[in-house]
């Protein structure tokens, strides 16, 4: 807890105060211009790896990087999407899965999952990455095997985004962008689903 304290103390006394221009435009609203919907994972920094800030991501997370099926009863997950759609107006909403997912991994190998009721519940909403599972490749190594899955969960997720009812109208008028994502913690590339070509390219060519 004393790191927590130690780095509040940092923002308040240093970052706060060069930075109190900018928080006084947040502070009665916010604009960001992009939907980020990704894991709970520690690992997964968004501000750090998209060199982002206060005011720009508007962001929901959970285990898996789940987008749960439309018609499904409410959830955190798509009231967010909802608004960040319909209200925020939103132009880029991106969904992005990562390497080494545990959520992944618990639906690979379901063991120890009876002590977790509510985590082997909320797995039924990545089954379908298994029919959507990418080509293996080498280059991922040992976890070449779950990363083909988190891809196909990437898109499993891309397509329940795109059927949400905000969205899809928004896609359809052509305000909003969706875009599939996976980052890879050990190298800090990401790939992005190209929908056309069916298949993850490298984000920065
Ligand atoms: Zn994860």
């Amino acid at each position: 807890m004393q790191r927590l304290l130690e780095g509040h103390r940092k923002f308040h006394d240093e970052v706060f105060p060069a930075r109190r221009s900018q928080f006084r435009l947040l502070a009665e609203s916010q604009s960001p211009e992009f939907l980020f919907i990704t894991c709970a994972d520690s690992r997964i920094v968004p501000d750090l790896i998209l060199g982002t800030g206060p005011g720009d991501l508007f962001i929901t997370r959970n285990a898996g990087n789940v987008v749960p099926v439309t018609g499904n009863d409410v959830d955190g997950c798509t009231a967010t999407i909802e608004y960040a759609v319909e209200v925020l107006h939103v132009p880029y909403a991106i969904l992005c899965g990562h390497s080494d997912c545990g959520a992944m991994k618990a639906a690979l190998d379901r063991t120890g999952l009876d002590k977790l009721p509510k985590a082997d519940r909320w797995l039924h909403h990545v089954e379908a990455a298994f029919s959507h599972r990418q080509p293996v490749n080498p280059a991922d190594g040992s976890g070449a095997e779950l990363a083909s899955l988190i891809r196909g969960n990437v898109v499993a997720q891309l397509l329940n985004l795109r059927a949400q009812p905000a969205v899809a109208r928004a896609v359809a008028e052509g305000r909003l962008k969706v875009f599939g994502w996976y980052y890879d913690i050990l190298t800090g590339n990401i790939e992005q689903y190209d929908e056309q070509q069916k298949r993850f390219v490298p984000l920065l060519g």
